[in-house]
């Protein structure tokens, strides 16, 4: 079995679930006791979150390398950045690792490649919906369209994000509100919906709605375990 390092703590809410998945889809593959080998640098979010609202993109950047190459010392024979908002930085880890490093954005194009879907629905912070890092991504290197909610829906994404979900706070009034924006998305056209960011899958799922919604935070998780056992 290949070791996986995660780049975590972005939350540590998600980075938990990511965890619980990874060990979860090792154990079901190979039985028994199996579990999955891990090493896991958790950052204090804190820092990470200023550093955001700041623009300070370079320097978050400069700590998350630092964690990576860390991880790849330790032993990590493949990285996981367990947050869509800092693949904003991936090309700096990548630059810097000599490790494969599974993005986030390919692990869930696959899925919609896989489910014939070609415009799709973000839900996800500001950054990751207003900025060209993950659209652009998307629609370069697979053709997807990516299409957003209106500002004000944007608005209480990223609010829920960051003062609801990262501190571990599920909301029902959110989840209707996340239900009604999802919804919104499908009538402009989105054929599916990408949680994209890992964070959501703690108030949405797919029994809450019959729009397709691709969760990044489990779609991550299983590359994470497709590569740890190369399969
Ligand atoms: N975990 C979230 C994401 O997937 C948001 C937190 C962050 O800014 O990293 O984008």
């Amino acid at each position: 079995m290949r070791k996986v390092g995660l780049l975590g703590g972005m939350s540590w809410e998600s980075t938990a679930i990511y965890y619980r998945l990874i060990n979860e889809g090792v154990a079901r593959k190979l039985g028994g006791l199996h579990s999955a080998e891990i090493l896991l640098h958790s950052v204090d979010f804190e820092k990470i979150a200023k550093l955001q609202m700041e623009g300070a993109w370079q320097q978050a950047g400069k700590l998350l390398v630092e964690a990576a190459t860390g991880l790849e010392k330790a032993g990590a024979e493949g990285l996981l950045l367990c947050t869509n908002t800092m693949h904003k930085v991936a090309g700096d880890i990548v630059d810097s690792i000599g490790v494969p490093f599974l993005h986030i954005g390919d692990a869930t194009a696959e899925v919609l490649i896989e489910r014939g879907i070609k415009r799709v629905g973000l839900l996800a912070t500001a950054f990751t919906m207003e900025q060209d890092f993950y659209r652009g991504y998307m629609q370069e290197k697979y053709g997807i369209e990516v299409l957003i909610p209106e500002p004000r829906d944007r608005e209480i994404v990223h609010r829920v994000i960051y003062e609801e979900l990262c501190r571990g706070e599920v909301l029902n009034p959110s989840k209707k509100e996340f239900i009604r924006i999802a919804d919104t998305l499908s009538k402009r056209g989105a054929e599916g919906v990408i949680l994209g960011c890992t964070e959501i899958c703690m108030l949405l799922s797919q029994e809450d709605t019959a729009i397709p919604l691709m969760n990044s935070t489990e779609i991550h998780a299983q590359a994470a375990v497709k590569f740890a056992l190369n399969y």
